[in-house]
């Protein structure tokens, strides 16, 4: 099968397209053609190697994918070949104090397609058969393969740890990141009353406008933190969605209302920010961290976008042999929303 695999970690330089042997499906697992995958920030991380995370060369990247089941292994009786599916891409053991009760991206053994296992940059993968649900019939597999990773993220963000209320208010920080498009929606759904949303691009800020965004600030221009103190008569925001980190960071501490909570995944900008602890008592702050999500947020996720309540957001298209490409697209800032390898094209 063709596949994007590196044998050593550095730029984009260490990408290949070629040749990797064909998976077979073992017990408990599904084989699944893939036709369509989607990129993440993940995938740079897992390119440049993480601290602590070794992977066995070579190593097939991608996490988010959507594709046709091929093959089923022993003990495993559906779903049947030929049906469409979308893969999440968390895997848990099923049977740690975590995960027994119900909090499997919380599981002690925890793994993610693409960065502790082959990933989705490829023709085939071999899955659990817990991480595989039909895929939503109204998308193209490009859109298909556009939300599992972050759509999983941004819901959890915003459903379960900063358990948004209808009629609260919130910030989006850098809106044009896949958890971001994902998180403006979410917020929507969720019955927010007003959502801000940031971005150093106006083009980027009409478009989270289209998404459902109320209000749009282009922080260039800026204080992100003290323009939503004045939009809000100095009250600030009920949750904000933090994903940027070190630039975004002292801005979320202002923008919060008192009692406000502050919901992070991930520090794209750096991961040690300025922090001010005295606003974080005064105004008795929320700071809730949050990584992936359970197989039931999954699932409540994947029907909120059946129904398309919410659109995956596709940036750009690329066909497997320009995967450099893409990895540039994602690594340049510009995208808006996701980046889809094809694997069919
Ligand atoms: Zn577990």
């Amino acid at each position: 099968m063709k596949a994007v695999f590196f044998t050593a970690h550095g730029g984009n330089d260490v990408l290949t397209v070629g040749e990797r042997p064909d998976p077979a499906p073992g017990s408990g697992e599904v084989l699944v053609r893939v036709e369509a995958a989607a990129l993440n920030r993940l995938d740079i991380f897992v390119r440049d190697g993480i601290p602590g995370v070794p992977v066995a060369f070579p190593h097939v990247p991608g996490a988010d994918g959507a594709g046709v089941v091929e093959a089923l292994g022993p003990g495993v009786t559906g779903p049947a070949p030929g049906t469409r599916v979308v893969l999440q891409p968390g895997l848990s053991c099923g049977t740690c104090e975590f995960c027994v009760s119900g909090e499997s991206s919380l599981c002690v053994r925890f793994r993610i397609l693409g960065e502790h296992l082959h990933g989705t940059f490829a023709e085939k993968i071999v899955v659990p058969r817990a991480n595989v649900y039909p895929a939503p019939s109204r998308l193209s597999p490009e859109k298909a393969a556009a939300f599992p990773l972050v759509g999983l993220t941004a819901w959890r963000m915003l459903v379960t740890r900063a358990a948004l209320r209808p009629g609260e208010t919130v910030l989006v920080h850098g809106v044009g990141s896949g958890v971001s498009t994902f998180a403006v929606q979410i917020a929507k759904l969720c019955g927010a009353s007003r959502v801000f949303a940031t971005s150093s691009s106006e083009e980027k800020l009409k478009r989270a406008r289209e998404l459902g965004a109320d209000e749009t600030i282009n922080y260039k221009t800026a204080d992100v933190g003290k323009a939503i103190r004045e939009l809000t008569g100095k009250r600030g925001v009920d949750v904000v969605v933090d994903s940027v980190g070190a630039a975004t960071w002292r801005h979320s501490l202002t923008a919060a209302a008192k009692k406000g909570r502050i919901v992070t995944c991930g520090a794209t900008s750096g991961p040690n920010p300025e922090e001010e602890i005295r606003i974080i008592f005064w105004k008795q702050l929320s700071i809730l961290g949050s990584t992936m999500g359970t197989d039931s947020e999954f699932a409540a996720m994947l029907k909120a976008v059946e129904a398309g309540r919410i659109d995956p957001v596709v940036d750009s298209e690329f066909p497997l042999a320009e995967a450099r490409k893409a990895y540039e697209r994602m690594a340049s800032g510009e995208a808006f929303g996701k980046i889809v390898l094809k694997l069919n094209a």
